[in-house]
């Protein structure tokens, strides 16, 4: 079979294919990216044209796009078991494999993994997990969950409720009931001014307080974050905010989520964010890298002290009257299984401390420039954020559509990066080697010069 042509594929996408995440108003002009293939790190489109994809798609792919151990891993399991359920006491070896696993990688001690299929699923289970535990321990009132503004969880009801991002809200009637959003913890651009990050953290974990006050202690179940906010702008935490914000917690018996879905697995420079910033999760989410975006997978992993209380009650009940369809799917376990033996083998977390000061100063270089008014990051993970008056901080005007220009102009050189309004964000396949990080940088620098050109 020929492959089709670009024009052919535009046609079709714009005549059935409803996007996620995508101005469906202007879709049918704009047309569709249609990625083809993908090599390394990576991707060629249906005109021929390749792409250094500087996000890893969605923030997962982390062995890049062509990695034949999980092709190998997944058509094996295929072949072996396609398909079982792990509802009723049935279970597969890969499902327990990969459990016992993830225990072994925890950034604290956890007692037990509940699988699911997405980042959104995840974090809708940990809300679920929150609620049947404290109907369990007997505090039917603890049910608020605390989340911040600028934060993303997610799109299902109640993970987009935790999002604090206006566009997953916006006529969904969102958020529901029970959750509450506090100050993210974004220096540059909510600290006052001359106030230093220790400072501003002590500010938002008092607010944290007062807030938990206002509610009523009794009444408020969990806090859940995000190690570093990705979708929010890439913001690392200013220094000793999640140590105040746990003490906060710690005095009012509010447990706490790691949202690790992006962070999770070495992004960082250590195996999950909450080892970078001295996170200690109750319940802990993962997906993305977990299986590095091959197949759909999230694990939720809980502590004892939570998993003893909900699987008591489960007992009163009759059964834990949660899960998918797809929970520890084997396919999806096998590749996942595969990925963090590859991560293992290779000694990715060594690679990626190894690469992330070059990585880090690569990205510092834009700070002096004209456009730019802050760079931001940790691990392989890092943002600009684009600013009409550095000196000020002041921002664009969102008409102007800076960040989105900035990444159309570095598409134009060959490269995918993201722009979340004016913050540009890198997060490249895990694998990426030196060269390739100095070549990235010398793409972006293309587009950076385009843009100054134009505003010039
Ligand atoms: N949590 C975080 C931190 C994320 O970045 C995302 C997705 O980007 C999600 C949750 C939701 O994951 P999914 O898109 O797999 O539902």
């Amino acid at each position: 079979m020929n492959p089709s042509t670009h024009a052919d594929n535009a046609a079709h996408d714009i005549a059935a294919h409803l996007h996620p995440f995508t101005n469906l108003a202007t879709h049918p002009q704009v047309g569709p990216l249609v990625i083809r293939r993908g090599d390394g790190i990576f991707v060629e489109d249906d005109q021929g044209r390749r792409y250094m994809e500087a996000m890893s798609g969605l923030w997962c792919a982390s062995l890049g796009f062509s990695n034949e151990r999980l092709a190998k891993a997944g058509s094996e399991a295929l072949r072996s078991l396609p398909y079982y359920h792990t509802f009723n006491h049935r279970s597969n070896e890969a499902a327990i494999a990969l459990a016992e696993k993830l225990l072994t990688l925890a950034p604290v001690p956890m007692s037990k993994v509940f699988f699911a299929n997405s980042g959104s699923e995840a974090n809708d289970s940990a809300v679920k997990l929150v609620w049947y535990y404290h109907n369990a321990i007997g505090k039917p009132d603890k049910k608020k969950i605390i989340a911040r503004r600028n934060a993303y969880h997610g799109v299902t009801v109640a993970a987009a409720s935790l999002s604090g991002l206006v566009p997953n809200h916006r006529d969904f009637d969102l958020p529901i009931a029970r959750i509450l959003h506090v100050d993210c913890p974004h220096h540059y651009r909510y600290a006052e001014a001359g106030e230093s990050e220790e400072a501003f953290a002590t500010r938002l974990a008092d607010a944290l307080e007062k807030r938990i006050l206002e509610e009523g202690p009794e009444t408020v179940g969990a806090f859940i974050a995000e190690p570093v906010m990705g979708a929010g702008g890439v913001l690392v935490p200013p220094a000793t905010y999640f140590e105040k914000v746990q003490a906060v917690l710690a005095k009012y018996e509010v447990l706490l989520i790691a949202d690790e879905v992006i962070c999770g697995f070495c992004r960082t420079g250590e195996m999950f964010g909450s080892t970078t910033f001295g996170l200690r999760p109750d319940i802990l989410t993962a997906a993305k890298a977990l299986s590095s975006g091959y197949v759909p997978i999230s694990a939720v992993m809980v502590s004892e002290k939570v998993h003893a209380a909900v699987a008591a009650n489960s007992g009163k009940i009759g059964t834990f009257g949660h899960g998918f369809t797809y929970s520890g799917h084997p396919v999806a376990c096998a590749i996942a299984l595969e990925t963090l033996q590859v991560y293992e083998d290779e000694n990715i977390l060594a690679h990626v401390k190894t690469l992330a000061p070059r990585f880090q100063q690569g990205l510092q270089r834009y700070a002096a420039r004209p456009h730019v008014g802050e760079v931001r990051g940790v691990g392989l993970i890092g943002a600009i954020e684009l600013a009409a008056d550095p000196a000020r901080r002041t921002p664009f005007d969102p008409a102007q559509k800076a960040g989105a220009r900035v990444a159309e102009l570095a598409l134009e050189q060959g490269l995918i990066v993201r722009a979340m309004g004016d913050a540009v964000a890198f997060c490249p396949p895990l694998v990426i080697s030196a060269a390739q990080i100095d070549e990235m940088f010398e793409r972006f620098d293309r587009a950076l010069v385009g843009f100054e050109a134009s505003m010039a």
